[in-house]
């Protein structure tokens, strides 16, 4: 870049929450994890992949996922958020816009996620083309307070910056 180019950088922040039921996989961030519990939702209810791509429309304020994948359009039911999200990319790539970097938090009080971290990171990484060290994936639990501790719900946050050369 000499000095005569700017780089513009965009941020984009995003949420999830999904309810936890006992007949359902437990899907996050593309990696299915074995657990006595999954996420309910009308894709595969993967909530960090969903907070991923909010954060990603967020940053060039494309709206939400929902307004481009309504939970009422028969064409998204049981689908796989990875999909999703490489649509959701192409909106971004579209416009000029590559990923600098992504980082994440699951809350969750069970199971213990850290074992399925990498996979996850490298999940996510191989659909947006970019390095798994741009990809931070970190997991907490909510120390049992509140929907997400009692478990009846799993959240995920996610921040990324986009950048046009
Ligand atoms: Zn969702």
């Amino acid at each position: 870049m000499t000095n005569n180019q700017k780089m513009n950088i965009r941020i984009g922040n995003g949420y999830d929450i999904h309810r936890l039921v006992s007949d359902r996989p437990l899907i996050l961030g593309g990696v299915n994890i074995p657990h006595s519990l999954g996420l309910l939702g009308h894709s595969d209810a993967d909530v960090l992949t969903h907070a991923i791509m909010d954060a990603m429309l967020g940053a060039l304020s494309l709206g939400d996922i929902g307004h481009y994948f309504p939970p009422t359009d028969p064409q998204w039911a049981g689908a796989d958020s990875l999909v999703l999200l490489s649509k959701v990319y192409q909106l971004v790539q579209e416009r000029g816009w590559q990923i600098g970097n992504i980082d994440s938090v699951v809350v969750a009080e069970r199971p213990k996620l850290k074992p399925h971290i990498e996979k996850m990171r490298e999940k996510i990484a191989g659909v947006l083309q970019i390095q798994p060290n741009q990809v931070g994936v970190k997991a907490t639990t909510n120390e049992k307070l509140g929907p997400v501790g009692r478990e009846e719900g799993i959240s995920a946050y996610a921040v990324v910056l986009l950048t046009q050369e």
